[in-house]
């Protein structure tokens, strides 16, 4: 069971996590893993950015905010016997938080090895609370980090790939003796550790990929995902009003989903769940009795929909490359690829016009510059590349659904409700998979653009 930062954010709902694992613990192998409590891990980005730019003060006025409101939901939750512990715990977290914090800002270098180290304290701060809140309702629980649980990574800091092989037979002796005590494991989400034991964390969201991981190394039988909303909605409900859950999704329709939706799970969290099987529920921590959406292996029936889910990834550029000399020049395509691959940029939708002799990647707003850069250099004056140019600020439609799968007329239908709109669509692509047809318009025209499809495939309905 994972629990996500809103069904964390203050005493009652942290209180209400606990109710919901002592409600099914009886009968059930429980492994948890906890997010940082509420938007702390936005709160310490925040940090991070104020103290590198040497702004100690600012910085520590927010750090104090996160300390005192972690302190203040200990004390509401821990049982008698136990606030001290707990409060002490807290407080050498605090502590070291505030050494790596006053360290940034000395040096006003924050590398993504220290940014890891720094968010690493929003999960580190809200496990043990959520274990002292379980022991306080009779439950024996045991706080651990991502790495004490047997989670090891590359050193791909802000992002790392989890090295499952390691990870998954580490996992099995870290956790197994625990259940066989009876004690609940309490898991931090998104951070791991390097096999030297640097920190690292799972990329924005990771959390959900932590669950997934630890579900697939134990076989699992459920992953179950408590959110804010009901489940997997037709569309984001702060977008579109009338969104509904999904009952039913695919591995393969969340993938694309996950992959697009970006905010409501992490990417890669599907792949352990999808490879060994493993049905996720995503339901709702104030809601439990509803049942949420169920993603699994098999293929569930659309109601006769085509389109089941459209969502929108945000803050993306556009890359384009061009020059006449690129018509009928093999390897160029390879050439930008491979320069953009070894600059860690990740391209997220290709296009290539045939007329124009033009390649477009659309990549993350903050890796637009990196990939211009690498570009220039990789590219220019060998006579092929006459142009690279960049446009910010855009963002992605993605339209999902398996009944896609040639049914003829359905990119008609997106294009035509999005033009009806009067919204300029700058690129298409669709996935090979024919679950998904992706496009791009400005970041102005995102949700409009949304509510257009939703409207269109009547997802509300
Ligand atoms: P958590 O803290 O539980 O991980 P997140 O904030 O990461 O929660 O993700 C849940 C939020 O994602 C929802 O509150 C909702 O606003 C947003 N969201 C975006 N797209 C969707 C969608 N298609 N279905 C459900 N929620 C979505
Ligand atoms: N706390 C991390 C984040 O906000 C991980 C997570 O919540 O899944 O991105
Ligand atoms: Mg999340």
């Amino acid at each position: 069971m994972k629990f996500g930062g809103t069904s964390l954010a203050n005493a009652p709902r942290m209180k209400n996590a606990a109710r919901i694992i002592l409600r099914y613990s009886p009968k059930n192998k429980i492994v948890v893993v906890a997010s940082a409590v509420g938007e702390t891990t936005d709160q310490l980005i925040q940090i991070a950015e104020l103290a590198k730019k040497g702004n100690l003060q600012q910085a520590r006025k927010l750090l104090s905010k996160i300390q005192a409101s972690h302190l203040k939901i200990a004390r509401m939750v821990a049982g008698r016997g136990e606030t001290r512990e707990l409060v002490s715990r807290l407080d050498q977290l605090n502590s070291e938080l505030e050494q790596t914090v006053e360290g940034i800002a000395h040096l006003r270098e924050l590398t993504s090895r220290s940014r890891d180290y720094l968010l690493s304290f929003g999960e580190r701060l809200s496990t043990p609370i959520l274990a002292a809140t379980m022991s306080a309702m009779g439950l024996r629980s045991r706080a651990l980090t991502g790495a004490e649980a047997g989670i090891t990574t590359d050193d791909n800091f802000g992002e790392a790939k989890p090295l499952t092989e390691i990870s998954y037979h580490q996992v099995h002796q870290r956790l197994d003796p625990l259940w066989g005590r009876r004690i609940i494991p309490v898991v931090t989400g998104f951070i791991a550790a390097t096999v030297d034991g640097s920190i690292t964390t799972l990329g924005r969201g990771g959390s959900d990929y932590t669950a997934t991981l630890l579900a697939a190394a134990l076989g699992a039988d459920e992953i179950w995902i408590w959110t804010d909303v009901d489940g997997l909605m037709t569309a984001d409900p702060r977008i579109v009003k009338n969104a509904i859950p999904l009952p039913y999704i695919s591995f393969g329709e969340a993938l694309e989903l996950s992959y697009f939706g970006a905010k409501m799970m992490h990417p890669r969290a599907l792949q352990p769940a999808g490879q060994k099987k493993i049905p996720v529920r995503i339901k709702n921590s104030s809601r439990p009795a509803r049942s949420g959406t169920l993603v699994s292996a098999s293929e569930s029936s659309n109601g006769g929909k085509v389109v089941k889910a459209v969502s929108i990834i945000r803050d993306v550029g556009i890359v384009t490359v061009s020059g006449s000399g690129m018509m009928g020049a093999p390897g160029v395509a390879a050439k930008v690829f491979q320069t953009l691959g070894s600059n860690n940029v990740n391209v997220m939708m290709i296009s290539q016009g045939s007329s124009e002799a033009t390649i477009s990647s659309v990549v993350a707003n903050r890796e637009v510059d990196r990939a211009v850069r690498a570009l220039q250099l990789a590219l220019m004056g060998q006579g092929y590349v006459d142009r690279i140019v960049a446009e910010k600020d855009a963002c992605i439609i993605a339209v999902v659904g398996s009944g896609m799968k040639g049914t003829p007329g359905v990119a008609a239908r997106i294009f035509t409700a999005v033009a009806k709109r009067k919204l300029n669509v700058r690129m298409v692509a669709q996935g090979s998979s024919e679950y998904n047809v992706s496009f791009v318009v400005s970041h102005k025209d995102g949700p409009e653009a949304v509510r257009a499809i939703h409207e269109e495939f009547n997802l509300g309905r």
